[in-house]
């Protein structure tokens, strides 16, 4: 139900849960967080408040990282449980998916995965795209072709946001039905479910249009539709108060 990404310098799980918390009004039944550490996913879920996640991470500690994604959910496809929280992982580990929103045609794509040796863990809709960009990362070496690829595969309303073991520095994004709002910053960018998520550090926000992929880098924002064509996007000043 909420969603952070960042790319930056500051500890990303700092940027996250900071974010997470101040999406908590729009209400949630579980958190989760990924960090990009040293070539490796790590990731912490938790169902429950966020404070479940806080004692979660306090018992086992994640290093300091400085590309990660976060999520609250409130589900749609399977119980509010630990396992079937976000972030979703690939069978290997190397990307992390957190999504808002329901993949209609996901039983379908299921099948046709589990047909091809994969196996899921969660009751989810949203831990078939982990998979699907599991295969895809094996045709293509980028990131956001590879979620570009699989969006084109998907039906229904979607915000996802998704980080690559293999490419620190680097966090995805994409909508469809679903909001998604780019943070600005200098040296370091973001991605919310809402302004909230990242107001504490920036102000200046990108507009995201329907069916649209962005990559965000410490210094760079890319935005393409589901084709890999470069899309327009509305730069804005968020400049009214945003209390949450
Ligand atoms: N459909 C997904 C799930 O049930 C995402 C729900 C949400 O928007 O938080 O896990």
């Amino acid at each position: 139900c909420g969603i952070v990404g960042y790319v930056g310098q500051r500890s990303a799980l700092d940027v996250v849960m900071g974010g997470l918390r101040r999406l908590e009004y729009r209400g949630y039944d579980s958190g989760g967080v990924a960090l990009v550490h040293e070539g490796e996913i790590l990731s912490a879920k938790k169902a429950g408040k966020l404070v479940n996640l806080d004692a979660e991470l306090a018992a086992h500690p994640l290093p300091v990282a400085h590309t990660g994604i976060g999520h609250t959910r409130w589900a749609t496809h399977g119980a509010p449980n630990d396992v079937n929280a976000h972030p979703h992982l690939d069978a290997t580990g190397r990307v992390a998916v957190v999504h808002n929103g329901i993949i209609e045609n996901f039983a379908s794509l299921r099948n046709e995965l589990e047909a091809r040796g994969h196996e899921m863990l969660s009751e989810t809709d949203t831990e078939v795209v982990a998979h699907l960009l599991h295969d895809e990362l094996e045709r293509t070496a980028d990131l956001s072709d590879a979620v570009r690829a699989v969006c084109r595969r998907l039906e229904g309303a979607f915000t996802l946001v998704i980080c690559d073991a293999d490419q620190p520095d680097v966090v995805v994004g994409a909508r469809r039905n679903s909001p998604l709002v780019v943070g600005r910053g200098e040296g370091e960018n973001f991605l919310g479910s809402d302004v909230a998520a990242f107001i504490e550090y920036t102000r200046n926000a990108v507009e995201l249009g329907q069916d649209q992929v962005v990559t965000i880098t410490p210094d760079d924002i890319v935005v393409t539709d589901f084709d890999g064509r470069p899309a327009e996007t509305k730069e804005y000043h968020v400049d009214w108060d945003v209390s949450a």
